[in-house]
């Protein structure tokens, strides 16, 4: 939202219109309710802050007294002006005292706010099945925690006191400036009704305009996604300009709609926010004050205030459009930040149930994420302790999907899994991720040393220990020649490769020390050195444990005790390698078309160095009738 281009004039967001309104029958709006925890300290500030609005006021009025009083026809009486003047300073002082604490007020109560936002979100945060986070990605998270709670703090500790402002100090000058002269009272009310009126025109149609807005920003985020992502791609064949082409069309397209828009409303903003404008109702005021005294309908004591108080009545209306989308992005925060908060968190098991040993079962096991295809049927699988078993098959068979059923990314949709006799959904969360660890095809490191990064999962782990797992994943004599070894902090000081971070993931894997461990695409994409290495931190991983491991190299998973092909989401094979290849099915055609697709095969392995390869691949070849 923050990085998108502000729409023209007047006109507000319309975008979010929907966003924060009402709630639906008996619910306040996500905005009410997420403000619901500081909604008296609010409600003071905005009584503070039209209190000091109102005082604000009040020294002009005193001034305007006064230059009555200076001007009268008898020698003004000094003494009498002192209450005047006692009164501006007076009410100058409260409004300068009221004013500041409704800013301090509201701001501490936006500070709270946000300190309990960002609590409230990150426990739930915590407890939301971990598939949410990998779906949606961190960008949601970051939204939510961040520029929305933000979005929330320019709402409750700016736009709201500045709206009670513009609202109420306007009112109390047209009533006063009516007592003094009604007739040029009118005057002062003409820009406002004016301002009013072209404002409306230049924001006719905004509904459909900020809806083309919205898209055609869309459009760009789209496109530069897909230029900063294939830009290599198209670049290493010699097709640098086709990268950007799709996303110059998007800018091109967005520039086009928005210069048209600016044009169509050009007229009638300028013509808005000129008759609004302080210097124009000055000047109106001016022109037609010295008529009024001329012709001796007022005297020139009466148009000090209209000179002194008029032009705010209708300046308020200059700032009105900035205001609305300020309240408008508030609004679709909270939408986001409550639907954040109404996400089902992972239930926790009523009656908690431990594991007795480390077998890991699957029965009958059926997996839909949108409730109406499966992506995996009627899965019968069982995980040997001390056993490393292998799962292949074609892109989408539901590989990955398997896997994340182990750490609980997803619940099943039916059949049970099991882990030492207890259905994962009775295992308490803590107990589980005990025993299941899993190391990922995209490792995450923090920002944070390499030593810290490889304690994660054993955060009182000595320096010896964690030493002693960077050894066997492979990756201590990269470790110590970093600039700081062991300290050297990870994102900052240095970058590590694919190959390294893995090695890294896994040496913490090691030290988490889980009996169970899922590995997803653990080797895809290494260079071969670094694949070399990482196979021996693999085997490090898989002494005594219970592996489960996503290969899209058969080669790196010949050994296996167990191969499981995966298709369409349903076991359609499994055993070792040997009995497979003898069998002459699925296996044995995924082996030979990846045996056969290597350029660089070497020594009878299949190997293969550019991405997408392996496995998924070759079985797509197979699916579509074209494997060599
Ligand atoms: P594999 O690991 O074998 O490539 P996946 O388990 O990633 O297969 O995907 C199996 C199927 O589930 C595919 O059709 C894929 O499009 C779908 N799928 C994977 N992840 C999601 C998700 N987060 N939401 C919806 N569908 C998904």
């Amino acid at each position: 939202m923050k990085s998108q281009p502000s729409e023209p004039g007047p006109a507000p967001a319309a975008q979010d219109t929907e966003a924060g309104g009402a709630g639906t029958a008996g619910t306040p709006p996500p905005l009410r309710a997420l403000a619901e925890p500081v909604r008296g300290r609010l409600a003071l500030a905005v009584g503070l802050q039209a209190v000091a609005a109102l005082a604000g006021v009040v020294p002009f009025i005193a001034v305007s007294r006064i230059a009555g009083r200076l001007t009268a026809g008898s020698p003004a009486d000094g003494e009498a002006l002192w209450p005047l003047v006692a009164l501006a300073c007076a009410s100058g002082f409260v409004a300068l005292v009221c004013g500041t604490a409704a800013g301090a007020l509201a701001h501490l109560a936006d500070n709270d706010l946000q300190l309990a936002l960002r609590r409230r979100l990150a426990r739930h945060i915590g407890r939301l099945p971990l598939g949410r986070l990998t779906d949606r990605g961190t960008s949601e998270v970051k939204q939510a925690v961040q520029d929305d709670v933000s979005a929330l703090h320019t709402l409750f500790a700016h736009t709201l006191l500045d709206v009670v402002s513009v609202l109420t100090a306007p009112v109390l000058i047209l009533v006063y400036l009516f007592t003094v002269d009604w007739r040029l009272a009118l005057f002062s009310v003409v820009p406002l009704l004016l301002g009013v009126f072209l404002f409306s025109r230049a924001m006719a149609g905004a509904a459909a305009q900020m809806a083309e807005f919205g898209a055609a920003v869309g459009r760009i985020s789209a496109a530069a996604v897909e230029f900063a992502s294939g830009i290599a791609v198209f670049k290493s064949f010699g097709r640098g300009r086709k990268a950007h082409e799709r996303f110059v069309r998007a800018t091109e397209g967005f520039a086009d709609f928005f210069s048209g828009w600016v044009r169509s409303t050009l007229v009638t903003s300028t013509a808005a926010i000129l008759v609004v404008a302080p210097a124009v109702v000055l000047l109106l005021l001016t022109v037609m004050g010295a008529v009024f005294v001329t012709q001796d309908w007022m005297t020139g004591a009466e148009l000090v205030p209209f000179l002194l108080l008029g032009p705010a009545v209708a300046a308020p209306m200059g700032v009105v459009g900035p205001r609305i989308q300020q309240i408008r992005a508030g609004q679709a925060a909270a939408v986001r930040i409550t639907e954040l908060l109404d996400a089902p968190a992972l239930p926790e098991p009523a009656t908690p149930a431990l594991p007795v040993g480390h077998h890991i079962s699957l029965r009958g096991v059926s997996f839909s994420y949108d409730g109406h295809t499966d992506v995996l049927s009627g899965v019968d699988l069982d995980l040997v302790p001390g056993t490393v078993t292998a799962l292949v098959g074609p892109s989408g068979s539901g590989k990955s999907t398997l896997a994340s059923l182990l750490p609980r990314f997803h619940d099943v949709t039916a059949g049970t899994v099991t882990l030492g006799g207890a259905d994962l959904r009775d295992i308490p969360a803590t107990e589980l991720y005990r025993r299941v660890g899993f190391v990922l095809q995209d490792v995450r490191l923090l920002r944070a040393s390499v030593a810290d990064n490889i304690r994660l999962g054993r955060p009182d782990a000595t320096d010896e220990e964690g030493e002693r797992c960077a050894r066997a994943a492979r990756i201590h004599d990269r470790i110590t020649a970093l600039p700081d070894g062991y300290a050297t902090e990870v994102g900052t000081a240095v970058t590590l490769s694919g190959g390294e971070a893995q090695r890294l993931s896994i040496a913490r894997a090691l030290l988490a020390d889980a009996p169970v461990l899922v590995l997803d695409e653990a080797t895809a994409y290494a260079d071969p050195h670094s694949e070399a290495l990482i196979q021996d931190a693999l085997s490090a991983l898989a002494a005594g444990r219970t592996l489960l491991v996503i290969a899209h190299r058969l080669s790196t998973i010949r050994s296996a005790d167990r191969i499981v092909v995966l298709e369409d989401g349903r076991v359609t094979e499994q055993g070792r390698h040997d009995d497979l290849l003898a069998a002459g099915g699925r296996y044995a055609a995924l082996w030979e078309a990846q045996r056969t697709a290597g350029p660089d095969e070497t020594d009878g392995v299949p190997h293969q160095r550019s991405a997408p390869v392996g496995a998924d691949r070759a079985a797509d070849d197979i699916r579509e009738g074209s494997a060599r």
